[in-house]
């Protein structure tokens, strides 16, 4: 579990794994509002619940980086207990119709998911706190969730610890996910934390210096 008291105790945010190919999942809360959001809620929805419950936290969005089966699939259960409405961008909607597909072409057990409430926009301010930043490359509407108060990036399956999300599935494409990243994710702060979809965090300056994929 990865877990920051950040900018002097007002943003929380938890990030854990969840589902079953681990994709990491984090609450974003503010103490001030009571307010937080979910993004990637990959699966296990009684323990994402569990942990907003500890934190006292009201969710009110459930956000996604991408439609990969991996990070959508406790959507509809969390949606369903708490009325949070769901936000993914226009250009994953294809991935979002063909969930079934996904779950079976890496064997996992598929869950029917409710439309989408609303499109993320580039640019666009999120419920609690934050925008998001349109990454495409992963795949076409793939997202980044950028909060500069707290200087955190959530970056999903486009930036890894020393990798990139691959592009090989579904609409994915290197030049463009290249772009993304240079463009968008390395002009943030260099010290800005990086939660990735898999694996540990990282910092924007770290992976300008150190990503083997991506030249900073
Ligand atoms: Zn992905
Ligand atoms: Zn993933």
């Amino acid at each position: 579990m990865q877990e920051t008291n950040l900018s002097p105790q007002r943003f929380i945010r938890k990030t854990f794994p969840v589902g079953p190919l681990q994709c990491n999942c984090t609450l974003l809360g503010d103490t001030q509002t009571g307010k937080a959001i979910v993004v990637d809620p990959g699966g296990d929805p009684e323990k994402i619940l569990a942990e907003l419950d500890a934190l006292g936290l009201q969710v009110v969005g459930i956000y996604h980086t991408h439609a990969h089966l991996d990070h959508v699939l406790a959507a509809g259960a969390i949606k369903a207990r708490t009325g949070a409405s769901i936000h993914l961008h226009r250009e994953d909607k294809f991935l979002w119709d063909m969930l079934e597909q996904q779950c079976a072409m890496f064997g996992v057990p598929y869950q029917a998911q409710p439309e989408p409430d609303q499109w993320l926009e580039d640019d666009q301010a999120l419920d609690c706190c934050g925008v998001a930043l349109h990454t495409p490359g992963h795949s076409p509407g793939s997202t980044s969730f950028w909060f500069e108060e707290a200087n955190l990036l959530i970056a999903g399956d486009t930036l890894f610890r020393r990798s990139i999300g691959r592009t090989d599935l579904w609409g994915g494409d290197y030049p463009t996910i290249e772009r993304s990243i240079q463009e968008r994710l390395f002009s943030l702060d260099d010290a800005a934390v990086v939660v990735t979809g898999h694996g540990p965090d990282t910092s924007i300056g770290e992976e300008k210096e150190e990503n083997p994929f991506v030249r900073g």
